[in-house]
């Protein structure tokens, strides 16, 4: 058997215990899944520092003395060991709160270490809090016990000659982990506190690499690995963990970088061929009197050029013979919902339904209303299908489904229930629906014999690497325009101590007749916290504005009272609505000019963004009140800073991607793709990304039929990693 599907138990330095935390925490069963364990940082240990030099501002230092004596201090949660640790420079403490017993054993007095960690201040003395520890190495040991002149000279700074003698043995043996640049590895507190820290860590791949003596097989076609320049796998996972040298780190994680990019896209192409090869798509030529009637008749207004151009690109796709899958991206209030429209009548005019899908009972029912008012006496049957549509009404519309009565059914996800039927389902239009992923796309096409045609629409600005990945199946068109005569939203970071300006500024706009959102954070709906701040707000607004009706929804309410409550505000019964983030998509209420959204440090960019789109939907000139505590950190401030100087979702998005990282952005949990990078970093590596599109469109173009040898060990590893990714799973 192979040694890296050995199980990790059988490692030395592991055991049944560690195993049993080290798959449970790590999901590290095998000795192959410890190798795809990257370090997420690497520090230079061939500095030692003094004592005397460090400051609490410095990151990661690694001293050289002793421990003279530990202390324990606090009680309870609060109890502490601490170890005075000296190196003849000065002396700082070592503190552990948790694992006190095992460090308290684990380490003597007056022995000579190498101690490793984050200085910090505390009570204006540094300490280095759960610090790593071990045994000085011989040459050093002799001058951590005499301490006084221990780290005059240069002895303990590599000096050329001994770091090139290091790199040749390491060349020699490539297996042999180098001193110079030590990784650190992720682990748990759980796996800390029984002692499996990132040292532990190190020592377990230390002990791998001492069994993968012989070279490890590739896991890229030599063509592909010599085309882009790479190096092999081999050299790119012993370096990953134990790098030679900065240079070839850079080198190796551009290879696994690349490698992983490439397997992502790799399946998703594939997917998108087979796709294409297994259905074929509804061929819409006509242009006829429903869509014709609209345009000429009962368009109100003139459509923007980025309309234009993208139902363009729709119609072409729905003539093309194959089945459309595009994802419409487009900012709040870009004129989406027009868009569906009229591609529904054009599938009107060949013969078909047309199925709109919005993710709220509210949001359905607005679409609905909409699509009523835009097409007026035009013969165009509309109905809506969500949970709360029972008994007799409900029969009814499955019943003009069936016959092809109803042309355009509007719902909820209750439409793709299988007792929903279609007598010619031709489009389906999924709007900001971000939880429908692949497999679930996938449900609707059983809907038809052959497959309808589907759009996707998002007013989330998806950064282009994100989308590549996480909806990298769709072809993608975006309404890059506003429709003319809007005032750009006007935003403002105010502190809680501005109150009474604030409520200035609410008092002009209710004396204009005009409404007003104000949104606590809810992080967990459950969040009793949370809703206490909502509760409190609510009964302050009521308080300072008494002549104004004050209403209130969150997700705690019964969806009817939400509904209700939302329903008298569109009404413009109730001016003020005090919410949690429930009103955050699709909600159009033009009269709505002033957004006020409180702790807004505690949102995301782009779900501010998306909130502060609820007003700016009117011709008037809109407000949006990001308010904050006076103390907040740098980063928050550079978020709320971005959200005042632009509103541009794009431009947004991509700061929140920067600041934020993939894994936190909305939508991104539900997309189905895989999104669980291990090395790339979508962020950063967009042209490391592009790189591995092309290259994996090549090679689904050069070998549509999967028959060059060469390209075996492409399949064999897809393969492999479907079996081991859950979300890639979803789409094969
Ligand atoms: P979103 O893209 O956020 O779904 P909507 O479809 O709700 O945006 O459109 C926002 C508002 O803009 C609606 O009131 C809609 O009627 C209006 N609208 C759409 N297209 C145009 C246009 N070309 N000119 C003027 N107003 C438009
Ligand atoms: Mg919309």
């Amino acid at each position: 058997m192979d040694i890296l599907s050995q199980d990790i138990k059988y490692l030395q330095g592991v055991g049944p215990n560690r195993a049993l935390l080290l798959a449970n925490e790590l999901g590290i069963k095998t000795v192959g899944d410890l190798l795809g364990y990257y370090p997420y940082k690497y520090v230079d240990r061939s500095r030692i520092y003094q004592i005397s030099e460090i400051d609490g501002n410095m990151p990661y230092v690694q001293l050289c003395g002793q421990i003279f004596s530990f202390d324990t201090v606090g009680e309870g949660r609060a109890k502490r060991l601490i170890a005075h640790f000296a190196d003849g420079t000065g002396s700082i403490d070592l503190v552990w709160f948790q694992g006190i017993k095992y460090a308290a054993k684990s380490y003597d007095c007056r022995v000579p270490y190498i101690v490793f960690g984050k200085p910090t201040v505390f009570n204006g003395h540094i300490q280095i809090a759960h610090p790593e520890i071990e045994k000085a190495p011989d040459h050093l040991r002799e001058q951590a016990r005499t301490t006084g002149n221990l780290f005059e000279g240069e002895t303990l700074n590599p000096q050329p000659s001994t770091l090139s003698s290091q790199r040749s043995a390491l060349n020699a043996q490539p297996s042999t982990p180098n001193a110079h640049f030590r990784p650190s590895y992720n682990t748990s507190e759980k796996m800390k506190r029984s002692g499996l820290n990132s040292a532990a860590m190190a020592k377990l791949t230390a002990n791998m690499f001492n069994l993968l003596k012989e070279p490890l097989a590739e896991t890229l076609p030599p063509y592909i690995v010599q085309q882009h320049h790479l190096i092999s796998y081999d050299e790119a996972v012993r370096n990953i963990h134990y790098p030679a040298s900065s240079d070839i780190l850079r080198r190796a994680q551009l290879r696994l970088k690349f490698e992983e990019l490439f397997y992502v896209q790799l399946n998703i192409l594939r997917y998108v061929k087979d796709r294409q090869l297994r259905y074929k798509g509804l061929v819409f030529n006509t242009i006829g009197d429903h869509f014709n009637g609209f345009f000429y008749n009962h368009l109100p207004f003139q459509l923007t050029e980025a309309q234009k151009r993208v139902i363009r690109e729709i119609r072409a796709d729905m003539k093309s013979g194959r089945q459309m899958n595009r994802l419409l991206q487009g900012d709040v209030g870009s004129g989406k919902t027009l868009v569906a429209l009229m591609v529904a009548l054009i599938a009107i005019d060949n013969g078909c339904q047309a199925c709109i899908m919005a993710p709220t009972e509210i949001l359905a029912e607005q679409h609905l209303a909409t699509l009523r008012e835009f097409l007026g006496d035009l013969p165009v049957r509309v109905e809506l299908l969500t949970g709360t549509v029972k008994g007799k009404k409900r029969t009814a519309v499955l019943q003009g489904l069936v016959t092809g009565d109803i042309n355009i059914l509007v719902g909820t996800h209750a439409v793709i229930e299988d007792n929903v039927l279609f007598n010619k389902l031709g489009l389906v239009v999924i709007d900001e629906q971000h939880r429908f992923g692949v497999a679930q796309r996938a449900k609707l096409w059983m809907k038809n014999a052959i497959p309808p045609h589907v759009l996707v629409m998002t007013a989330t600005p998806i950064p282009r690497t994100l989308a590549m990945t996480l909806y990298g199946d769709l072809d993608v068109s975006v309404i890059d325009e506003l429709p003319p005569g809007r005032k750009p939203i006007r935003t403002v970071h105010m502190f809680d101590a501005h109150r009474q300006r604030i409520y200035q500024l609410m008092n002009r706009e209710l004396a204009l007749g005009r409404q007003i959102y104000i949104v606590y954070p809810l992080i967990q709906e459950t969040a009793k916290m949370d809703l206490k701040d909502l509760e409190a707000g609510f009964e302050e607004i009521r308080q300072a504005f008494p002549h104004h009706q004050v209403g209130k929804v969150h997700g705690k309410m019964k969806p009817i009272d939400k509904d209700a409550e939302m329903q008298r505000f569109i009404n413009h019964e109730t001016h003020i609505l005090v919410s949690t983030t429930v009103i955050e998509v699709g909600v159009n209420v033009p009269n709505a000019s002033v957004m006020i959204i409180e702790n807004a440090e505690r949102f995301g960019l782009s779900q501010l963004h998306q909130l502060r789109g609820r007003v700016g939907r009117g011709a008037d000139q809109s407000y949006c009140v990001l308010v904050t505590k006076f103390e907040i950190g740098e980063t928050t401030r550079r978020r709320i800073q971005v959200m005042v100087d632009t509103t541009d979702g794009f431009e947004i998005a991509e700061e929140d991607l920067k600041l934020r990282g993939p894994g936190d952005l909305e939508g991104t949990q539900q997309s189905g793709m895989a999104f669980d990078l291990k090395i790339a970093n979508l962020a950063r590596d967009g042209q490391i990304l592009n790189l591995a599109r092309d290259t994996a469109q090549a090679v689904i173009i050069s070998d549509p039929e999967e028959r060059n040898p060469q390209n075996d060990i492409l399949w064999r590893r897809l393969r492999e990693l479907r079996k081991s990714n859950v979300n890639w799973g979803a789409i094969s």
